[in-house]
């Protein structure tokens, strides 16, 4: 059983390391952007307060994201393990899930802040909300065509939450709430720090080096 969890800032690619290791080793990956997405397209009250929240630049509140955590981790297919990806945000959240489940590894990808502003900047999502597909104009996944989604052929536009000063915000926030964390992770897990602007490459083949 092996219980992961990777961080780092936006933009630093642990969405990408989180499905490469979720493939390899055959475990979940459980990204909370994923479930948000899925949630601010529904027509509900959590839905709206979800799209509310994510468009101005905000994150979900601790306690409905520690619950749709918890509830995730219960499932069947957690047996063997998990890649959680974009939680915990804070020492709070980190402690909430302690309590519950051990958590073996926690990779840090750690990347300067003006690559993560530059890559979070590149950021085009679909206008179809049907379809919500996320590409990048200077990282993949790229679109055929900057402005048109490979997916369903509808625009592409860059969102009030990928726009320069919302990501300053966001990354601002991230630091300040994670340094506690990482404290609390140096004591509890194996943390392993790795270079984001390495290759995709590189740093999967480091992530699976500290682990086997
Ligand atoms: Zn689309």
């Amino acid at each position: 059983m092996t219980n992961m969890i990777i961080l780092g800032p936006q933009g630093c690619g642990k969405g990408t390391q989180a499905k490469k290791i979720s493939k390899e080793l055959d475990i979940p990956h459980i990204s909370t952007g994923d479930i948000f997405r899925e949630l601010r397209k529904e027509d509900s009250e959590l839905g709206r307060k979800v799209k509310n929240l994510i468009d101005e630049g905000n994150f979900v509140p601790d306690d409905v994201t520690i619950e749709i955590v918890k509830d995730r981790l219960k499932k069947k297919d957690c047996k063997d393990g998990f890649i959680l990806d974009g939680f915990p945000r804070n020492l709070f959240q980190a402690k909430s899930i302690n309590e519950v489940i051990n958590i073996d590894y926690v990779f840090d990808i750690e990347i300067p802040h003006d690559v993560s502003v530059h890559r979070l900047s590149g950021r085009r999502t679909c206008s179809n909300k049907g379809c919500g597909a996320i590409y990048n104009i200077y990282l993949e996944p790229k679109s055929k065509e900057e402005r048109i989604c490979d997916k369903c052929g509808s625009n592409l536009f860059q969102r009030m939450d990928d726009q320069k000063e919302a990501i300053e915000k966001r990354l601002r926030t991230y630091h300040t709430e994670t340094e506690p964390m990482m404290e609390f992770y140096k004591l509890k897990s194996n943390l392993v720090v790795l270079d984001g602007t390495a290759t995709i490459d590189e740093v999967f083949e480091e992530i699976m080096n500290a682990i086997l």
